[in-house]
């Protein structure tokens, strides 16, 4: 099934141990759509401004990406993020944000990005989440990912924007926030409590048999039918690796061990990239929480190439071959058989 992205499309100028590089293609869409795109295919929506360049634009066309709703405005500036990192690659500190086109951006989907079964709404405002969201309402799959930003500067809309959409996908501290929960797995839980009881509430609910029409009490100001909100949460936690939890069950995976890690930046929109795409892959299956451990798999393997470079350097050059090797090593360094041992009382 295709997957339809919103997200920034930006320039990012990244500072880590291992070295400096100014105004490299970034953004959350463009992140997750270079990833998903060895799964199926994904359109991209979102501007760019004047200076945004057709390289740029190629490394997307060289993926197959369709960039048929990448909208140019004329005079404006592409979205710019620059950010620092310590030796720590787990934290780091935003230095600048600049919104550029986004500023009063206002998608309007072809109709076949609007036409996709599956949708990611990738970091970015969400007033802008939601317009997309309202564009498809009959998507059978929307995950979410957002940010500390938006969790403390638009943090009603966000909560609306996570109420319509089937999986939310933050990182562990953003979890945190926004449920003021200590323990991860409470964080998440509550997440889910959000969920109006639908009749159907199992995490095992289908991609091709659940719409978001389902359960059709309507969001008065945009019209789009309210969603139960999410069944599927994704905590990432950087070199830690990932966590999963549904209401069956938790499921967790460490980060591929690597020897060197240059620059984690887009880390997290790589892992979505390939738990989406993989879901994407298999969605006229049932989305089982077995299903959804080998999606993070994938977007464990995904994210760990990511890392291995500077931008999207590594994730160009790719081949699909060495992601199907890593998840085979991924499972091997993480299965252990349980053997009983006499314990003492
Ligand atoms: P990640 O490392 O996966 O969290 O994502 C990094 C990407 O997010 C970078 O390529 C940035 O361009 C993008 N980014 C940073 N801040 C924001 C923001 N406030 N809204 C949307 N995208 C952002």
């Amino acid at each position: 099934m295709p997957i339809t992205v919103v997200g920034s499309i930006a320039y990012d100028s990244v500072s880590t141990p291992f070295g400096e590089r100014q105004r490299m293609l970034g953004g959350a869409a463009v992140h997750f759509a270079l990833a998903a795109s060895f799964f199926q295919e994904v359109r991209v929506v979102g501007p760019v401004g004047d200076d945004f360049g057709e390289t740029e634009l190629d490394v997307l066309r060289n993926r197959g990406v369709d960039i048929s709703d990448v909208e140019r405005i004329p005079g404006g500036k592409t979205f710019f993020w620059r950010g620092k990192y310590g030796w720590d690659l787990n934290s780091r500190e935003t230095l600048d944000t600049q919104l550029g086109v986004f500023e009063g951006f206002q998608p309007k989907l072809s109709e076949s990005s609007r036409s996709s079964d599956v949708l990611f709404l990738a970091n970015i405002q969400p007033d802008l989440q939601r317009e997309v969201r309202a564009q498809m309402p009959d998507a059978r799959f929307v995950a979410l990912d957002s940010m500390n930003l938006w969790i403390e500067a638009a943090r009603e809309s966000l909560m609306k924007a996570i109420a319509e959409c089937d999986c939310l996908i933050l990182n562990d501290s953003e979890l945190r926030q926004l449920t003021d929960k200590a323990s991860l797995y409470a964080a998440a839980r509550e997440v889910l409590s959000w969920a109006s009881a639908p009749s159907d509430s199992s995490s095992g609910a289908s991609a091709t048999d659940s719409s978001p029409t389902d359960s059709p009490a309507a969001d008065g100001d945009r019209g789009t039918p309210a969603r139960r909100g999410p069944r599927v949460i994704v905590a990432k936690q950087g070199e830690y690796g990932a966590a999963l939890v549904t209401a069956d069950g938790f499921f967790s995976l460490p980060a591929f061990p690597l020897e060197s890690v240059v620059d984690p930046t887009g880390a997290g929109d790589t892992f979505a990239g390939g738990f989406v795409g993989y879901i994407a892959a298999h969605a006229d299956e049932e989305i089982t929480d077995e299903l959804l451990r080998q999606a993070m798999a994938h977007g464990t393997a995904l994210a760990s190439f990511n890392v291995e470079e500077f931008g999207t350097h590594r994730i160009e050059s790719l081949a699909g071959a060495e992601i199907v090797a890593r998840v085979r090593q991924l499972r091997e360094f993480t299965q252990f058989s349980a053997a009983p041992v006499p314990l003492g009382e």
